[in-house]
């Protein structure tokens, strides 16, 4: 952090050289405040745009995103350390969202007509979902385009204006992303980044203009924001971490789902809110199960397959939970000599209990515990036994027993013979339970968390003898009313 300028700044740094990327301002409450206050007349302009035209835009947004996708995913690798391979993955997947969100707005939020029922006969009733105004993104580091994209998209297409807070360690990113924004918006502001520390963000949860808060990151972060957010009644839609599990059943495809695991554990060197940190293998295919994943492991390094740990003060995390996780269970692979600064190979460990840090909190490394249960129900039980909920994958060969399990999986999102693959389906809502936050993102359900439902009904005509809103009713027009709905509501179903 420097001081030498007038305004204040910060450096963000490559997290394997650990080279300066860029400096930035550290914006203050009140840089928070004229940036909100900048974004209230782009929210009016944008959302008074009639629905073709922001579809337009955002689909030229897209384009522009696309056409200089190397740029984007330079940055990426730049402030995260992810390889430039994985950035691009990550970056397509964002394209594919604000292509579904621009696509899909006016037929989730756009004006309809819903029966107004037979009490109703005489009314005419709409529904729409309105834009909130100016919408607060505050988001993580780990996947800075991917994720923060997820409620971006979702908030502009339903016509709002965002002011965007990224992670202290992707500052670049977010710039970038709202600076290609003003390649196809150059008339407002309607997507703008402010940057900053934590204290930036805790400005922005805490703006009365702001009209929701999309937060994407720890529990406990999401704690604060939303204490910032009840000052001014301000919702919040919060996406927490994840502690997800991996269940394998008898009948499962076993080098599938070894490799799964092994890729949902180390990829992006674990930084993955919905990865895989713990595995339950039923008895019969265990020791197949064991010999597929530590096989499979053995080639994969760090530096080589994924990148660095890119928050620095995770690493301490990560070396805990390895620590606790080594001396509780049977080490598989790797073991303390795995963390090298910034880089932590792949470790695994069997048999750690199920009431030690490293199989309750999340790690947020590439590390794995593996347990052997009697039968897929232990599994589930297992599974189901944590705090958080996001997500969770089922491999089995009999695919009701895999969706049976996979609806009493205490996650909003499960893959079932695959790892993440429910992140790639723009129409799937995205988010969690229990300390993994509410709300969601992704899909018509993430549309409308972005929007407020409008309600109209409108007489078409009075009913003679049935009005029921009125001083001058009477008790015959109350029998017939009681008649009606005696007629359309009163037989018993036995
Ligand atoms: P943090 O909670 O540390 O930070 C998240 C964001 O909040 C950052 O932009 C941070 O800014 C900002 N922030 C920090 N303090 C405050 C505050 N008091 N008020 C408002 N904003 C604040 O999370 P990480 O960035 O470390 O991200 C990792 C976490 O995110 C993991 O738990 C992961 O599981 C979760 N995550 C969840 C996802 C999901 O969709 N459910 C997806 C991706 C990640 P700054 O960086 O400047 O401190």
């Amino acid at each position: 952090m420097s001081t030498a300028t007038e305004q204040r700044t910060f450096d963000s740094l490559s997290p394997a050289t650990g080279a300066v990327v860029g400096t930035h301002p550290i914006q203050d409450a009140a840089a928070v405040r004229a940036a909100v206050a900048d974004a209230e007349p782009a929210a009016a302009w944008w959302g008074a745009l009639d629905w073709a035209e922001r579809r337009r835009r955002l689909l030229d947004y897209k384009a522009v995103v696309t056409r200089d996708i190397a740029r984007v995913v330079d940055m990426v690798h730049q402030e995260t350390g992810k390889p430039k391979a994985d950035a691009t993955l990550e970056v397509i997947l964002a394209i594919t969202h604000i292509d579904w969100a621009a696509r899909n707005a006016r037929k989730v939020l756009g004006p309809r007509r819903v029966s107004p029922g037979m009490v109703g006969v005489n009314l005419a009733a709409t529904l729409e979902y309105l834009p909130l105004g100016v919408v607060g993104v505050i988001g993580p580091w780990n996947y800075p385009v991917f994720t923060p994209m997820g409620s971006i998209a979702y908030a502009l297409a339903a016509g709002n204006a965002v002011v965007f807070k990224p992670s202290e360690l992707t500052p670049g990113v977010g710039v970038l992303l709202a600076d290609l924004f003003a390649e196809s918006v150059p008339e407002q502001p309607v997507l703008r980044t402010v940057t900053g520390l934590g204290e930036t963000g805790a400005a922005l949860a805490g703006d009365p203009g702001i009209k929701k808060i999309a937060f994407t990151g720890s529990t406990a972060t999401a704690k604060r924001v939303m204490a910032a957010c009840a000052e001014n009644l301000t919702p919040l839609v919060a996406e927490c971490g994840g502690k997800d599990a991996l269940i394998v059943d008898a009948d499962a495809n076993v080098p599938a789902a070894a490799d799964a695991a092994l890729w949902g554990a180390m990829s992006n060197s674990g930084q993955t809110c919905v990865g895989v940190e713990r595995v339950y293998v039923v008895d019969a295919v265990y020791d197949d199960f064991m010999r597929e994943l530590t096989g499979r492991a053995a080639n994969v390094r760090a530096g080589q397959d994924y990148g660095p740990v890119t928050m620095p003060a995770q690493i301490d995390v990560i070396r805990r939970h390895i620590d606790d996780a080594v001396a509780t269970g049977k080490v598989v692979l790797g073991g303390p000599e795995s963390v090298r600064e910034p880089y932590v190979d792949p470790v695994i460990v069997e048999d750690v209990p199920e009431d030690s840090p490293a199989v309750r909190e999340e790690t947020f490394g590439p590390t794995l515990t593996v347990r052997r249960v009697a039968d897929a129900e232990e599994a589930l039980a297992l599974a189901n036994a944590s705090a958080y909920g996001l997500a969770g994958t089922i491999f089995s060969g009999d695919v009701r027993r895999a969706m049976a399990l996979a609806r009493r999986m205490r996650s909003g999102m499960t893959a079932i013979n695959s790892v993440i693959s429910f992140a790639s389906i723009p129409a799937l809502p995205f988010g969690g339970v229990g300390d993994s936050g509410f709300g969601r993102i992704h899909g018509a359900d993430g549309l409308r968390e972005f929007a407020r439902p409008k309600a109209v009904s409108r007489q078409r005509f009075g009913l003679p003898g049935m009005n029921l809103t009125s001083f001058t009713r009477g008790q015959a027009e109350l029998d017939r009313l009681v008649k009606l709905v005696t007629f359309l509501h009163g037989r018993r179903k036995r």
